[in-house]
């Protein structure tokens, strides 16, 4: 059971606005203070490049609907975005098929079962069930309409780019170390083909998750990228609209169900966000219509989820008010 220490934490309405800039910043400032020093979890090492990671590096960046930044620590820290991309590749193919030509091929149900789960596509006859798992990410971005395997991976890259405000690169050495030791997901898409769920080359497409995943980003750029999906679909710092307002409900709807991989129950019964994690250390949590939170700190729970960004989300959604489920009464 995710747990995490709220005692004397007043739990604010998510009804309303966000509270004052000032009180963020001290917020912020004080959900970083709090879990710094929280020495819990394990720096991920099965891609070996990820293991070189400091495991004190802790950041927090929560970008409102104006684009506004409120940060602490090493929110400008460059780490590989990981799983976090599948939200925003999910929303770039949503927007160019529509999301029923998603659902019918990937579905939008929580498999229970860890993201790099083969057991799940073979308990679902070949559904990826959603497409936050690696089975169901790796159909998503075939699904990307491209003339070829570069001109598809240029709109992914592109697309998260336009999330994100500013052009996104790739860690070669992450992208590389992946590679040599994807075997696992260079299965689970020869047995996405095997149940007709791809239509591209598995091993091309492989490759393409493999270098989205090793894309580079901050703290900051993830709070960015959430905003973006909490303000209708228009990156808040450069106003330019990236996807529909339907296609940000819908990405945030598949994040709350299975965001968080098999915990995703878990987390949304204590934060009460959509959200998104990745092993480097990385969380995006989005609060629709007030902003988003970025966090970035290496070491994992036991499920992938990075510990002192899970407790620092948890803090924030309490104390200003972003848990999705909590009202006040009417006056
Ligand atoms: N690239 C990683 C993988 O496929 C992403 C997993 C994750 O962040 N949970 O294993």
């Amino acid at each position: 059971m995710f747990e995490v220490d709220l005692e004397g934490v007043p739990q604010r309405a998510f009804t309303g606005a966000l509270p004052s800039a000032g009180h963020i910043d001290d917020l912020v400032r004080e959900a970083h203070a709090r879990y710094v020093d929280t020495p819990d979890g394990e720096v991920a090492d099965y891609i070996p490049e990820l293991a070189v990671a400091d495991a004190a590096w802790f950041g927090l960046s929560l970008v409102d609907v104006t684009g506004v930044a409120h940060e602490a620590g090493d929110a400008a820290i460059e780490f590989s975005i990981q799983s976090i991309s599948k939200a925003f590749v999910f929303a770039l193919v949503c927007e160019e098929i529509g999301h029923e030509a998603v659902h019918a091929r990937v579905g939008v149900n929580n498999t229970g079962l860890p993201f790099n789960s083969v057991m799940a596509l073979e308990l679902n006859l070949g559904s990826p069930m959603n497409p936050m798992v690696n089975a169901g990410a790796i159909a998503t971005t075939a699904m990307m309409p491209a003339d070829s395997v570069e001109h598809r991976w240029e709109r992914i890259r592109s697309g998260l780019s336009r999330f994100a405000g500013r052009e996104l690169v790739v860690d070669d050495v992450v992208y590389e170390s992946e590679m040599l030791t994807n075997t696992r997901n260079r299965a689970i898409g020869r047995l996405l083909e095997g149940y007709g769920r791809l239509d591209e080359d598995p091993e091309a497409v492989v490759d393409i998750y493999t270098r989205q995943c090793a894309l580079l980003v901050t703290a900051h750029d993830l709070a960015v990228m959430g905003a973006t999906l909490a303000d209708g679909g228009v990156n808040p710092v450069t106003g330019e609209r990236v996807v529909s307002a339907e296609v940000a409900r819908d990405t945030l709807a598949v994040l709350a169900s299975c965001g968080m991989y098999e915990r995703s129950g878990e987390w949304l019964y204590e934060i009460g966000l959509p959200a998104k994690s990745g092993v480097a250390g990385g969380i995006v949590a989005i609060s629709p219509g007030k902003g988003a939170l970025g966090s970035f700190a290496p070491p994992l729970d036991p499920a992938g989820n990075s510990v002192r960004g899970q407790r620092a989300c948890a803090y924030l959604s309490r104390s200003l008010g972003l848990n999705l489920f909590a009202s006040s009464t009417a006056p």
